[in-house]
């Protein structure tokens, strides 16, 4: 997709400071990093997000998502790694190409959870449970 911020990082018509490439996913440098060596790993085929990407995408992007995070750990010292991705903009998706985030984590890095865990209502729970399997 021309008008595809990501896609075009793909195809080089936008820089970006690649870390890694495999047949289908290629891993780079967010430039906004919510802590330093913040990476992201995108497929090279278009998808909006990962409730539309191949089964195939989807387990190259982890894949080279978990090559990156060990690097995190291995190369930057990281002793924690946060992978995120997230889908439509009511999800906080703001570029609309599959991206999982790899973030390195240390202790006290100021990097917060975005809710706070509060136990759940039980009925609720089963309640819900029940229309995801029902949906799967
Ligand atoms: P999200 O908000 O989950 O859709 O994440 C989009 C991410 O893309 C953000 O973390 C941005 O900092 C990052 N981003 C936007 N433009 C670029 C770019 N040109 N190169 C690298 N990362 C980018
Ligand atoms: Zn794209």
């Amino acid at each position: 997709m021309s008008d595809c911020l990501f896609c075009r990082i793909v195809a080089g018509d936008i820089p970006a400071t690649r870390i890694a490439e495999t047949e289908r996913a290629i891993a780079f440098m967010d430039i906004f990093p919510a802590t330093p060596g913040h990476a992201l790993v995108i497929p090279r085929a278009h998808a909006d997000d990962a409730l539309c990407a191949t089964d195939e995408d989807l387990a190259a992007c982890m894949q080279l998502a978990s090559r990156v995070g060990r690097a995190a750990l291995d190369g930057l010292g990281a002793t924690g790694v946060t992978f995120q991705t997230v889908a439509r903009p009511d999800g906080g998706q703001t570029v609309f190409h599959l991206h999982i985030h790899v973030i390195p984590r240390v202790a006290g890095d100021g990097f917060s959870a975005p809710w706070e865990p509060v136990a759940g209502d039980p009925a609720a729970i089963e309640d819900h449970a029940a229309r995801l399997r029902g949906a799967l």
